[in-house]
């Protein structure tokens, strides 16, 4: 990849007063009108991506949020399984947050979310979050209903307490370590009927389907309102929304790719420095093991 921030800057929103998300073309593909060129500086992204990781799991001191949100069929599993395909299991963990359970709704709506953050070193992938409470609960507002919250605490102020909450949180995140990097894979609706029809047609895709995308569907221009708002009221420098357009599926790839890899290279990170007393301790070690090795013969 010749320079991450390059793919990863076009599409980076850092200040949302004015976003406005028709001026997002879902079908944009930059430069490239080659898929297999796009897959090329893809797998060199993921190689970049996998020594990044090992840098940023031994410097201890960073961990790192990525946030994925979309509409249904936009190919949040498929990103977040090509991207990340190349680092150790061990230093990353996906959260994926659906209805929330009984449990879940008897605290504050960050509860669930706070529990799965990275440890140092470690990426943490949120496939949907938090960010849900200001997507489908707007668009379902009765949604709230469940939450057992008194009826003083959810008036017409609520999204906007909501948003506030996030922002504050994003930056508590931010001054203890945690990076935190947010994708809207944006989809146009014309493609997701496409890739509906596609789970419907072919058999092997059917378990991908499900009736209730179809209905949320109808709440195409709702959801798109929520989105704009939210990207509006929650994007800073220290944490972006990418808006990464997400009709070609080995685009976004290369565009998330390169955003974590541009984030990652920010970071100044260190392996750990071995001191004079590890080296001695080293030395000694290894006298240890060849001595045993010529008792042994
Ligand atoms: P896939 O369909 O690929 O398995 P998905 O993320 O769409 O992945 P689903 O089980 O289909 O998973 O959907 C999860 C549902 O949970 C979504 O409709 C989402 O809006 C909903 N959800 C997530 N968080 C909340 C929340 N806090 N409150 C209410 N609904 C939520
Ligand atoms: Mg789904």
């Amino acid at each position: 990849m010749s320079k991450a921030s390059d793919f990863a800057d076009r599409f980076k929103v850092t200040k949302g007063k004015n976003f406005k998300l028709k001026d997002w073309d879902p079908s944009d593909t930059l430069n490239f009108d080659d898929k297999e060129q796009a897959e090329k500086i893809l797998a060199q992204g993921v190689d970049r991506l996998a020594k990044l990781q090992d840098k940023l799991y031994a410097d201890n001191r960073w961990s790192l949020l990525l946030i994925f949100q979309a509409m249904d069929a936009a190919g949040k599993d498929g990103t977040i399984k090509h991207v990340m395909s190349g680092i150790n299991p061990q230093g990353c963990q996906v959260f994926s947050f659906k209805n929330p359970s009984s449990e879940e709704l008897e605290h504050d709506f960050l509860w669930r979310t706070t529990k799965s953050l990275p440890e140092r070193g470690r990426i943490g992938i949120f496939n949907r979050s938090y960010y849900e409470e200001v997507l489908v609960v707007k668009v379902h507002p009765e949604y709230l209903g469940k939450q057992q919250l008194h009826k003083s605490l959810i008036g017409k102020d609520v999204w906007k307490h909501r948003y506030e909450s996030i922002a504050d949180f994003e930056k508590h995140l931010t001054r203890n370590g945690t990076i935190v990097r947010k994708f809207f894979l944006n989809v146009s609706k014309k493609e997701q009927k496409e890739r509906f029809l596609k789970r419907l047609d072919d058999p092997e895709r059917n378990w991908k389907f499900s009736d209730a995308d179809v209905a949320e569907r109808q709440h195409w221009d709702a959801y798109q309102d929520a989105y704009q708002e939210l990207i509006r009221e929650t994007s800073t420098k220290e944490s972006p929304w990418y808006v990464v357009p997400a009709d070609h599926k080995w685009f976004s790839r290369v565009v998330v790719a390169s955003a974590i890899i541009a984030t990652l290279e920010s970071l100044d990170l260190e392996f750990p420095v071995v001191t004079e007393a590890q080296k001695a301790r080293v030395a000694e070690a290894r006298k240890l093991l060849e001595a045993e090795a010529k008792g042994k013969g």
